[in-house]
């Protein structure tokens, strides 16, 4: 069975109709929240990510704020405007499928998270001592993790007394996980690791195998409809940078 694992899609249509081009077949959809916040498409996203197959998804903590579990104030001037934003495009709709999502999912061998697995919608996993504080909170054999919007990998190991191992990961190049791990695919909607193209990850459970791929999609298309709904200019300035 192949599953697509994507996050931080943040309103971006063009990139995420990219990704699931680009990744069939797959039989089914884990999400790892931020679905919304920034791009000019929240409801079409909300909708599209809705009809994916065996979907399971988790808040972000943009999807957090726009329903009100946390307080907008709490972020960057940009990120508020868009937030800002959004409360009055958001259809009822759609704003009751983000409050039902969960915070944290645990199943088989896998948990989901948006941030981290000690504080799921808030926290960043950007190094390894980050991760190493992390390893303890879940007891699966991987955690998947979003929210920094750079794909990589951090494994437990075990056997050198406790160190974490950091992977930026090969693209399209299969490979497997052999110790307990924190992973995280990349964003769809807005990647921040100097390579604007929609990041995503592939699990096949036949053989354990995982394969990250980016693809390109239409920047100025989406640049174009962020300046058109009046968001913040960076918002658009940076999908070409991938920053
Ligand atoms: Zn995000």
């Amino acid at each position: 069975m192949r599953t697509l694992i994507i996050s931080d899609i943040h309103a971006n249509l063009t990139a995420l109709n990219a990704v699931l081009a680009d990744a069939e077949p797959y039989d089914r959809v884990w999400c790892l929240g931020d679905v919304v916040g920034y791009g000019p498409d929240p409801n079409e996203c909300i909708e599209r990510v809705k009809s994916l197959p065996g979907l399971k998804c988790v808040k972000g903590n943009h999807d957090a704020a726009i329903i009100g579990d946390i307080d907008i104030n709490s972020f960057n001037l940009e990120a508020r405007a868009s937030l800002q934003w959004l409360e009055s495009e958001l259809k009822p709709a759609n704003r009751r499928w983000l409050s039902n999502l969960g915070e944290r999912l645990e199943f088989r061998d896998i948990t989901i998270v948006h941030g981290s697995p000690s504080n799921p919608v808030w926290e960043y996993i950007m190094d390894r001592k980050a991760a190493k504080k992390n390893m303890s909170e879940f007891s699966t054999k991987v955690c998947l993790v979003g929210h920094t919007h750079v794909p990589q990998i951090y494994e437990f190991q075990a056997d050198t007394s406790g160190e974490i191992r950091h992977r930026q990961p090969a693209l399209d190049e299969t490979f497997q996980i052999n110790h307990k791990s924190i992973i995280n695919p990349g964003s769809v909607g807005q990647p921040r690791d100097h390579d604007p193209r929609s990041s995503y990850l592939i699990y096949n459970s036949d053989d354990e195998s995982w394969v990250y791929h980016r693809v390109e999609y239409d920047i100025t298309k989406v640049q174009d409809r962020i300046l058109a709904a009046g968001l913040p200019q960076r918002h658009a300035s940076r999908l070409k940078s991938g920053w």
